[in-house]
């Protein structure tokens, strides 16, 4: 599905785990698929559960999951899975399970370049935190603040 012309968020998120823990997009994938998320199809076949566009790795690396015209799976609210470009994070919880920012300082770096590569591709697309939608402390650090002039 074509959907470039809807694209006007781009909505952070955490894989709300424990500080160093890794998180592969195959196991991404496995904890979406268990949540009956809706499959993108890829051009090989393959279902693709894992709902975000990207996901930043701890050092800072980043995989592309969905691509831009794919919706994602990521927030029912407002529409966004139609709206939304979804970028996320690995962290996001403490070591007690408690929501924490625990970027790392390679990950805030890629973050900015991913949302300013987003915003010079979507000039009028808004960047918010998966929380400023919904009940939850998802990203856990105020994107809206932090990326209103990147
Ligand atoms: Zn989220």
């Amino acid at each position: 599905m074509k959907r470039k012309a809807e694209i006007d968020t781009i909505m952070i998120h955490c894989t709300d785990t424990p500080p160093r823990r890794e998180v592969s997009v195959k196991e991404l994938d496995a904890w979406h698929k268990a949540r009956n998320f809706e499959p993108y199809v890829d051009p090989k076949g393959r279902k693709v559960y894992a709902g975000y566009h990207i996901l930043v790795h701890l050092d800072g690396s980043y995989e592309r999951i969905r691509p831009d015209d794919q919706r994602g799976q990521h927030c029912k609210q407002g529409n966004m899975n139609n709206r939304a470009i979804a970028i996320c994070y690995v962290g996001g919880s403490d070591n007690n399970h408690k929501p924490c920012d625990t970027r790392t300082e390679p990950q805030k770096k890629t973050l900015l370049t991913l949302v300013r590569t987003l915003k010079g591709r979507y000039p009028h697309a808004q960047v918010v935190g998966h929380r400023d939608y919904a009940p939850k402390a998802c990203p856990c650090f105020d994107a809206k603040t932090e990326y209103k002039n990147a």
